[in-house]
């Protein structure tokens, strides 16, 4: 009977986890900035690929990311040059 009752906690565990895994890269979402530094491509190799997964997995910063490629092409270049340097 301890033995079954062991099996349900760590089922109840793994759930837990597998649940806080899924749920947690969506807790933090992107900031503006770090979508703007993905547009960019000023983020290292391993940011990319965060911010990319991320925004696979979250419709709300997908949304965020299409209004500030909107927005960024309205912005004059000189602004850009600005940002960069
Ligand atoms: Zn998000």
């Amino acid at each position: 009977m301890s033995t079954s009752a062991l099996g349900v906690v760590f089922f109840a565990l793994g759930l837990i986890w597998f649940m806080w895994r899924r749920i947690k890269p969506n807790l933090d979402h992107l900031e503006d900035e770090d979508i703007e530094d993905f547009l960019a491509k000023r983020l290292s190799e391993k940011e990319q690929k965060q911010v990319r997964e991320h925004l696979l997995r979250c419709p709300a910063c997908k949304l965020r990311m299409d209004e500030l490629t909107k927005k960024a092409q309205k912005i004059k270049p000189d602004r850009w040059l600005k940002r960069r340097f």
